[in-house]
């Protein structure tokens, strides 16, 4: 029975590269009719922001990535925010102490920064390990009775995983392969600290354990770590319950090498984020994907595939092809470079796949804040017109809201290239021949302009590029004569009328 967990530390916004790691163990557990759990990681108070855990929560809502277990689910492993399990993990804690894997260590933060600084002058790392900890204020160097009087005294302390001098830790990795460390190389880490509350290492492999966890899907930057939790599952006498690990590679920025970060989405204009997230303590706003005006069904399918590769000759797959299609074993090893362009363009194909209702029914509000008001049935005319310019369901705005109004401005390098002082003469008569007909008919008036335009042996290109210029205000947009045909020959009538009065050249 598979099960994994997504166990995110409450710590600010849910990173992109985060929510790949939430989908791919939802993929996983999906693929496999497994269970898949939110686990809240807030044990480091120094870093916890209230907001984050629901923010959390509604990215991957809107994503569509659901839980079974969770926070917000409940469960048979409750409760899944640690910081309610603390009185939980002293008792592990204290298991180790007995069994020798694990000390009390009375040093202050004073006294190691000292150390540090240093080490650091003589150009050396300075580490709590096998090598140093016997020169140090801790129960190895203390008498028990030293030990037992500074705890009654109520000294603060912190309990260190005790490393075993020169062993090998072996684990294999289910994407990286085999990895071996020696236990000299480790340091000490902190497993309890003096706020009464586990750290991460502690509390993430007891909570693995009790929650019954069979994978462990995590990124990269946990793998220094996992030695050590492959060592407190051997202290316990867990190895056999002791999950698989599997370490996603890294997102890299778009250019360059490193992960991707907040300054790059800045510098390159893309979100880092799922939803838009303004700071609580700074107030400074971040962009996100649902605000930019990605459909989560795309940002899904290109997270998917950055670090993960189906082995199918396509790219466009729904949450169910590819939880079928999902396996460890196509992750690659390497960084996956998150790609602005590719982005946009499965927008844009998730964008042409949706039906012109439901693209406008999306739409609407936002022209209605622009105070164009125009029924969904005449909103959906113009976007099957429109919808292969756009990437995003905003880009309808500049692409259609000549639909709606007439240009408040004319491009000027347009009037510099095309217009000169026939064209009124000329647009005003084709105002007249659009206006001739009883009822209006989009060939025939086309087939009549053209007409117009060739006896009389004009430039084509500039007649039409200066006709468009009037009706929209630039020399761009879907075909002229359904615009005119959209907006009526009255209203054509009347650009042209503004466009030559306000036209100078
Ligand atoms: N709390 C850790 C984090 O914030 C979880 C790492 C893990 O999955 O073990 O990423």
């Amino acid at each position: 029975m598979v099960r994994v967990r997504f166990a995110p530390s409450p710590t600010g916004p849910l990173h992109i590269g985060g929510v790949r790691t939430a989908l791919y163990n939802y993929l996983f557990a999906k693929k496999h009719n497994g269970t898949f759990i939110l686990r809240i990681e807030d044990t480091d108070q120094t870093r916890f922001v209230e907001e984050a855990e629901q923010y959390i929560i509604e990215s991957l809502t809107w994503l569509g990535i659901e839980f079974d277990e969770g926070v917000h689910k409940g469960g048979e492993y409750e409760p899944y925010r640690q910081s309610e399990r603390k009185e939980m993990y002293k008792a592990f804690a204290e298991q180790l102490l007995d069994s020798g894997n694990a000390y009390y260590a009375f040093d202050t933060s004073e006294e190691l920064d000292l150390l540090r600084k240093k080490a650091e002058a003589e150009k050396k790392a300075f580490q709590y390990d096998t090598h140093t900890r016997l020169s140090l204020n801790n129960s190895l160097t203390l008498s028990k009775e030293e030990v037992q009087h500074k705890i009654e005294l109520g000294e603060p302390y912190v309990i260190r995983i005790k490393m075993p001098e020169n062993q090998e830790i072996n684990l294999t990795d289910l994407i990286r392969g085999d990895v071996q460390v020696n236990t000299s190389t480790l340091d000490d880490k902190v497993l309890f600290k003096s706020d009464g509350m586990p750290t991460y290492h502690l509390a993430n492999v007891v909570d693995d354990y009790l929650m019954k966890i069979t994978h462990v899907i995590r990124g990269e930057e946990w793998l220094p770590s996992a030695p050590l939790h492959v060592f407190l599952y051997q202290c316990f006498g867990w190895e056999s319950s002791m999950p698989q690990f599997a370490h996603l590679p890294l997102l890299l920025k778009p250019d360059g090498n490193g992960k991707l970060s907040k300054r790059d989405g800045d510098r390159l204009g893309f979100p880092v984020f799922p939803l838009e997230w303004i700071s609580p303590q700074s107030g400074e706003k971040s962009s996100g994907y649902r605000e930019s005006g990605y459909f989560p069904d795309a940002v899904v399918n290109i997270l998917a595939l950055l670090g993960w590769n189906s082995g199918l000759e396509k790219e466009i797959f729904s949450m169910q092809e590819l939880i079928d299609a999902f396996s460890l074993d196509r992750i690659s090893k390497s960084g996956a470079k998150f790609d602005l362009d590719k982005a946009r363009w499965f927008n844009h194909q998730y964008l042409i796949s949706k039906s012109d209702e439901e693209l406008s029914s999306q739409l609407k509000p936002m022209l209605e804040e622009l105070g164009i008001r125009t029924s969904e049935e005449k909103l959906a005319k113009v976007i099957a017109l429109t919808k292969e310019r756009c990437h995003f369901v905003k880009d309808f705005i500049p692409q259609t809201i000549f639909f709606f109004q007439g240009p408040e401005q004319y491009d000027a390098s347009v009037i510099k290239k095309r217009w000169s002082a026939e064209i009124p003469e000329i647009l005003t008569k084709i105002s007249h021949i659009l206006n001739d007909q009883t009822t209006f008919d989009k060939e025939v008036a086309h087939d009549k302009v053209m007409a117009y335009i060739q006896d009389h042996q004009l430039n084509m290109g500039q007649v039409m590029n200066c006709l468009r210029l009037s009706i929209v205000g630039e020399a761009k947009g879907p075909d002229l004569f359904e615009i005119i045909d959209f907006i009526g020959p009255k209203e054509t009538a009347l650009r042209i009328e503004k466009a030559i009065q306000t036209i100078r050249l």
